[in-house]
């Protein structure tokens, strides 16, 4: 049998992406151990009890002494100070990524703490769900999805395509893009419409004049989507939120615009301006379904018939943050 091209691998935080990332290393054979840390007793023992790592150690510090892979699965604006934990720890060769929701904001609280000869590769899988904890990841999260890394100016070759071939490995397409460029294209396919699911929930739940009941027993007409990706974990949301400032802000921007052009439409009648845009998007729809980003199934891909479990969530139901 090949060597796996790691030998050890350190999850930092072992939740839903830690915790998926572990289920596909086994799947693949990309380690020879897989270790970790988790900041709660009551996760790193379940992360032992399921297999996840090996090891699980209470000290960051220690998780990663004898990483060759180092993956930082934490909340993003838990990242710098784990990093400065664990700087001193890390082997020269080892390679150091995250799988944080935002980059700018990572590499300017984590670059500065790595050591010479270890190679620091930001990346984000843009895969996920509205779970979260060590028994929400399964393997196929990262099945036919991308990961975007964002190598810093001069990042050692060697490391980016091993990184790059973990990704592959794990059953993602990988695109390698600048810190900035990405920030931006997710505060608009993924953050923004977060915030949009956050506000639509809590505006209907504060309305006056329909009851809580009334909006759960109705929701099948679209509120309910917005609800499962309001379920998402408020740590996680937050840290984006408040460490993707500017692009977010800017595409809430534009977002106002085009939501009150079609607020006017609607208020003179223009019934030609409502079809048109509504086309327009329906062609994005169709476009994500043959990019294979999802399946056309009727109601939003929900799988009909037998419940899946937690555990193997099915392709369609994935969300991509
Ligand atoms: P999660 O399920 O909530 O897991 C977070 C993990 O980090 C837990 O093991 C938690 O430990 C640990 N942790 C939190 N703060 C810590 C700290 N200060 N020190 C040490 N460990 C700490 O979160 P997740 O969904 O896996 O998200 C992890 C990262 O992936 C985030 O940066 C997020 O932006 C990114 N991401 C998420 C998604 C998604 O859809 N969820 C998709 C792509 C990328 P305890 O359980 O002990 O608290």
């Amino acid at each position: 049998m090949s060597r796996p091209p790691f030998d050890t691998v350190a999850l930092i935080g072992i939740g839903l992406i830690g915790s998926s990332i572990s289920h596909g290393i086994r799947r693949s054979g990309l380690a020879r151990r897989i270790v970790g840390h988790a900041q709660s007793d009551a996760t790193r023992q379940t992360a032992l009890e399921l297999g996840l790592v090996e090891s699980a150690f209470d000290s960051a510090a220690d998780a990663v002494a004898q990483a060759d892979l180092v993956i930082l699965c934490v909340p993003v604006g838990a990242c710098g100070t784990i990093a400065a934990g664990i700087a001193s720890r890390l082997r020269a060769g080892t390679i150091l990524t995250d799988v944080g929701s935002v980059k700018g904001a990572i590499v300017r609280d984590v670059a500065p703490h790595v050591p010479p000869g270890v190679h620091f590769v930001p990346g984000h899988p843009i895969a996920g769900t509205e779970h979260s904890g060590p028994r929400s990841g399964f393997a196929e999260l990262f099945d036919g999805r991308w990961c975007v890394l964002t190598p810093p100016a001069g990042a050692d070759e060697n490391a980016v395509d091993r990184l790059k071939a973990f990704w592959q490995g794990l059953g993602s397409h990988v695109e390698v893009m600048t810190p900035d460029h990405h920030d931006m294209v997710l505060a608009i396919t993924s953050h923004v419409p977060h915030l949009i699911a956050y506000n639509i929930v809590n505006t209907a739940a504060h309305l006056e004049r329909v009851t809580a009941s009334e909006v759960i027993k109705f929701s099948a007409g679209g509120f309910r989507d917005f609800t499962r990706i309001a379920a998402s974990d408020p740590t996680m949301w937050r840290d984006v939120f408040l460490n993707n400032k500017a692009a977010v802000i800017e595409m809430l921007g534009r977002f106002t615009e085009d939501l009150t052009a079609l607020q006017r439409a609607i208020r003179f009648d223009d019934g030609e301006s409502l079809f048109r845009l509504f086309g327009e998007a329906r062609q994005i729809r169709r476009g994500i379904i043959q990019a294979g980003q999802d399946t056309d199934a009727a109601d939003f891909g929900r799988p009909h018939g037998a419940a899946q479990p937690q555990t193997s969530l099915s392709a369609a139901t994935k969300s991509r943050t």
